[in-house]
């Protein structure tokens, strides 16, 4: 048998439990670029980063058929940056972040695919769409006007608890409002569960993962 690496070998296990049909995405943000090529050495294209400075520069210097997502908050002024070479923004929260990078994927002569970040918890977040928040900006004419962006799916991140019934609860519910848009909306991805939480995230239908720990190790 070939010799597997730590990183190598985590993700393999992780893409054995999860099978052919949901997509991982591995989360990178901070791991220093080595550790992405040890993935990518075997097979991994998926990989996730939250700061824009970041992403860019391992985007210009790693090989150029990987698929780069913004898994993080991002701020309408540094759209421009990614905008070139973004696969997937999973963290779109409003009609002015939608409406900068429609324009800037017209500049590149793009369409960017996005999914829109939906907040269920009864926890207070900055980000993240209220389901009220999120049928308001689709019904909202000037969002279905943008057609230089291709909204795919829905991205959540669960309130961070040792409370398993409370995040099977919210996973259930975005599974229900994702149920609900899918056939309307042509959407392909349920982007949720972390390595805390993914085999939760499966059972409540996720078809998109972003696991970052327990394939590259914790993070500092
Ligand atoms: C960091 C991060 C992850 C991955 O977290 P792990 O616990 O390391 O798997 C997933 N999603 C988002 C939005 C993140 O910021």
């Amino acid at each position: 048998m070939q010799y597997m690496t730590d990183i190598q070998s985590h993700l393999k296990l992780v893409e054995q439990e999860i099978g052919d049909n949901v997509k991982l995405v591995a989360v990178s943000k901070t791991k220093p670029q080595e550790d992405l090529i040890e993935a990518y050495n075997v097979g991994q294209r998926h990989f996730g980063e939250n700061k824009v400075q970041e992403l860019e520069k391992k985007y210009q210097d790693l090989p150029k058929d990987i698929k780069w997502h913004m898994i993080g908050h991002l701020q309408t002024n540094k759209v421009k940056y990614i905008a070139p070479f973004i696969s997937l923004i999973h963290s779109v929260d409003s009609l002015k972040l939608a409406n900068e990078i429609n324009k800037q994927a017209k500049k590149n002569n793009r369409v960017i695919d996005i999914l829109l970040q939906v907040h269920v918890g009864k926890e207070s977040s900055k980000f993240g769409l209220s389901k009220q928040a999120l049928s308001e900006l689709l019904s909202d004419e000037k969002f279905k006007l943008l057609n230089h962006i291709n909204f795919i799916g829905l991205m959540t991140m669960a309130t961070n608890t040792h409370d398993k019934q409370l995040i099977n609860d919210e996973f259930e519910e975005v599974n229900s409002i994702f149920n609900t848009l899918k056939e309307e909306n042509q959407l392909k991805y349920l982007s949720m569960g972390m390595s805390s939480d993914y085999k939760q995230a499966l059972e409540c239908g996720s078809n998109m993962i972003r696991v970052g720990s327990t394939i590259f190790g914790q993070r500092n």
